[in-house]
């Protein structure tokens, strides 16, 4: 028995990859040419697997800030924030972040996985219980492993299922923290936000959202689920990477509770890691602005969500959801969606493949995800992949 013995079961998948010649989860964007094109395998292909809601990588107001900091802060601020001191642009991007929730204060984390990991072991010890939605994402459950809370994961998107849960923990579930995600990133299903928040008002309770994927992309101002449907008011914690619409790295908490300041005194994740770039903090600053300055891009998005999900809808293929920027195929057989996705690269497309344990209910998706920059006619070029595939499927 070696230590690498674990690793049969992945080398195995790996040796089917390579039998079949095709690796998605090894792709190499040879050059990146805008939000929405690269070349891959030598081929002009249209990026259809990121997460560039807004399509800010290259805004050219992010780029200007990114190198400015650059000029005047350096490449990189060396360590943690802890040992080695916050920049200015730490503390004023938390208090931006503050203001545009509408929420006393805010801290930011280097990545939106850190900013889980960072919140959910710290507020969640070994005393604590958490109920959160079984299809959040990998960095909310190994948070909570890190921390040591006694989990439960309920139905996706149940409130039932959540209250019944709740009901049989009795007094404890004064001190329960609820975590579940505003538009969840397999699917692209929205969080039923507020039968959540009426579970948390009838038993007690914290709620914290992830809203990663809805930043910038719901809600009038572009804050989230949370905003769209009235209720920020009743959430404790709001989660959110810099990752996605903001086109940066980095993750970012924002809360009401007076207690979030202390959360840096012993956070691991936020201790015990070097602290964003001065170019990552400038641009994400940047695209903050743009996102709050105006909703032209978040239409553009929907739209362009719509146009995409009604080709694919016409075309007879099962979608995950509503329409979202996140439009999910959902294929029955693990080689077939391997080939369809690699058909799709060939023909100029490129889209993520989600397998399980990432995937909800075990299933196998060809997720399209939609950006603000996408024009209508890249819409059709990606609509007209799948009808090819779909004749000769
Ligand atoms: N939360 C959710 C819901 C996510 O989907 C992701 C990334 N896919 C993260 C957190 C982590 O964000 P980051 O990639 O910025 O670390």
């Amino acid at each position: 028995m070696s230590i690498f013995s674990k690793f049969k079961t992945l080398a195995a998948g790996r040796r089917e990859l390579d039998e079949l010649g095709i690796d998605p989860f090894d792709v190499q964007i040879d050059r990146i040419i805008s939000p929405t094109e690269g070349i891959i395998h030598g081929r002009h292909t249209i990026l259809a697997g990121t997460n560039n809601y807004l399509g800010l990588t290259f805004d050219p107001e992010c780029i200007a800030a990114a190198r400015l900091a650059l000029e005047h802060e350096g490449t990189g601020t060396t360590g943690s924030r802890m040992a080695n001191g916050s920049y200015s642009g730490h503390r004023k991007l938390e208090q931006e972040l503050a203001g545009f929730y509408g929420k006393r204060d805010g801290i930011v984390f280097s990545t939106g996985y850190l900013a889980n990991l960072g919140m959910l072991s710290t507020l969640a010890g070994s005393d604590d219980m958490v109920l959160l939605d079984a299809d959040c994402h990998a960095s909310i459950y190994d948070g909570c492993r890190l921390g040591g809370a006694k989990t439960i994961r309920f139905r996706h998107n149940n409130a039932e299922d959540l209250a019944k849960r709740m009901r049989r923990l009795g007094e404890r579930a004064e001190n329960t923290l609820i975590i579940v995600e505003g538009l969840y990133s397999m699917l692209g299903d929205h969080a039923l936000l507020k039968e959540i928040v009426d579970v948390k008002k009838e038993y007690g309770g914290y709620l914290l959202v992830d809203e990663a994927h809805s930043l910038g992309v719901l809600g009038e101002r572009g804050s989230g689920l949370a905003e769209e449907l009235g209720l920020l008011d009743d959430v404790d914690f709001i989660v959110g990477t810099f990752s996605k619409s903001l086109g940066g790295a980095g993750g970012f908490c924002v809360s009401d509770h007076a207690e979030l300041d202390l959360i840096r005194y012993s956070s691991r994740p936020y201790i015990f890691t070097a602290s964003p770039s001065p170019a990552t903090i400038a641009t994400t600053r940047q695209a903050l602005r743009t996102l709050s300055a105006g909703s032209h891009l978040r239409k553009r998005l929907h739209d362009n969500a719509k146009r995409l999900h009604a080709g694919l809808n016409a075309l007879g293929y099962t979608l995950g959801a509503q329409p979202s920027p996140v439009v999910a195929v959902v294929f029955e057989g693990k080689i077939e969606a391997l080939q369809f996705w690699n058909d799709l690269l060939e023909l100029g497309v490129y889209v993520n493949l989600m397998f399980p344990p990432a995937t909800p209910n075990g299933s196998f998706l060809i997720r399209c995800s939609v950006s603000a920059a996408h024009t209508p006619e890249q819409i059709d070029t990606i609509c007209e992949a799948f009808a090819k595939l779909r004749v000769t499927a």
